[in-house]
């Protein structure tokens, strides 16, 4: 027995909710269950007056309340798709990093060269890199320590020591030897003078924000919606069945959480890193230099956002949030990063195997699939899943 509904999705991030507007656009009846209170996953945004830290002074600036999310792609018809459901600023994310003391780019460029090296010693490095790669490549860190030219072995430790070493050791709790070299490599050292954050064809934020983009993607006779619910509220899986409010469910369950925790973590609990957000007005038109600057070598936190300088507007005050990164501990606080190691991929597949068993339960998303996927990644995958189920 179906219980009215085709599908049920779990989860009202990116990856549910394109699942859950493709299949309603062709008929199906789909049932949204979200244990938040809220939609859109962690690229939910509001006013800063409703964030805890940020209170009613900051009144009128809209802030990501998961952290920052530029949203980024090459892919013409993501791009397209996200632009049904609301009008976009165009905007090119730019990051700065405290290096001895001094804001300069990141990406590590030709012009963050300049702002840290001394001129002669930052032309003969520019002349190594440029003899050993083309111009406009970008570079992964672990890559460029492989080196065998000693101009460009002295620019990779210095690089590797001042951008990515302390943060990396922040953020994960691990050295960048230690974690999947793509992590790192989503930073390369960028042999060229572009010093925007992403070198994507189409960048951009919601006009109004993602929480009114995924009403608007959400919006739809076919869907219905259950905020503060959570999975296992609804649906149970039992002898390698699914069940629905108790009774066996032959429709499908697209499951964009945890994976460990939809199997009872039988395998064990797959590690995260999570984030500790906090928010503070500050009394002062602008706080910073760039929307987002990063400090790989001082303090606990890993990074500093200011909203004004995503979502322009005019007000006497700006917000900024602090990143604090920790230790994912189930019930304390939200699993924002799978980790990559060897280890945890292995625990993994096995969650991987089990859902396989049952025909009609679909993982997608960062959490079900347990990997680092951009907004755009996700859109991608979600849009091919859709159009590949019968
Ligand atoms: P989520 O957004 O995590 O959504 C999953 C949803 O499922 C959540 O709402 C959760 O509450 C719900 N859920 C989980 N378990 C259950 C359950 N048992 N029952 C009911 N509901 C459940 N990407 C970019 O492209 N650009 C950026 O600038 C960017 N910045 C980021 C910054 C940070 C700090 C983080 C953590 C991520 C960032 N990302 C960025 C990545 C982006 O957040 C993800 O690509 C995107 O959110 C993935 O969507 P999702 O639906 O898979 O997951
Ligand atoms: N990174 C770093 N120093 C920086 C910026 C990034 O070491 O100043 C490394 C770090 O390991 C980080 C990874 O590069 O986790 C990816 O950075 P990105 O900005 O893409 O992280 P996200 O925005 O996804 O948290």
């Amino acid at each position: 027995m179906r219980w009215g509904f085709d599908t049920v999705v779990v989860g009202a991030g990116f990856a549910g909710a394109v699942t859950a507007e493709r299949l309603a656009a062709r008929g199906e009846r789909v049932l949204v269950v979200e244990r938040r209170m809220h939609l859109g996953g962690n690229c939910y945004d509001s006013d800063a007056k409703l964030v805890p830290g940020a209170g009613r002074e900051g009144a009128g600036i809209l802030v990501h309340r998961y952290g920052p999310h530029l949203f980024h792609t090459e892919d013409a018809d993501v791009w397209e798709y996200v632009s049904r459901f609301g009008a976009w600023d165009v905007y090119q994310h730019r990051v700065e990093a405290i290096i001895d003391g001094r804001a300069v780019p990141l990406p590590f460029s030709l012009e963050t060269l300049r702002g840290v090296f001394p001129a002669s010693m930052a032309a003969r490095m520019e002349e190594a890199l440029l003899r050993r790669y083309d111009y406009g490549s970008r570079i992964p860190i672990l890559t460029l320590l492989q080196s065998d030219d000693s101009d460009l072995v002295q620019l990779a430790h210095f690089v590797y020591e001042k951008v990515f070493l302390h943060y990396t050791m922040k953020q994960w709790g691990l050295s960048p030897e230690s974690i999947e070299g793509a992590v790192t490599a989503r930073v390369p050292v960028l042999v060229g003078r572009d010093t925007r954050y992403f070198p994507d064809r189409f960048q951009g934020v919601p006009t109004e924000g993602y929480g009114e983009l995924f009403r608007h993607m959400l919006d739809h006779p076919c869907i219905k919606i259950l905020l503060n619910t959570s999975f296992d509220e609804v649906i149970e899986i039992r002898g390698g069945r699914l069940f629905f409010m108790g009774q066996p469910f032959d429709g499908r369950v697209v499951y964009t959480g945890m994976v460990d925790e939809l199997f009872g973590f039988r395998f064990g609990e797959l590690p995260y890193r999570s984030l500790r957000m906090r928010f503070e007005t500050i009394e002062a038109e602008s706080y910073q230099s760039a929307p987002v600057v990063n400090y790989p070598n001082n303090y606990d936190f890993t990074r500093i956002t200011e909203f004004k300088k995503i979502h322009p507007v005019v007000s006497p005050r700006t917000v900024i949030l602090r990143e604090y990164p920790e230790a994912y501990e189930r019930g304390r606080n939200i699993p924002y990063y799978p980790i990559f190691t060897e280890k945890n991929q292995a625990m993994y597949e096995r969650y991987r195997e089990e859902a396989e068993k049952i025909p009609n339960l679909i993982l997608v998303g960062r959490l079900a699939e347990y990997r680092y996927y951009d907004m755009d990644d996700i859109v991608r995958r979600a849009l091919d899943l859709c159009a590949s189920l019968a």
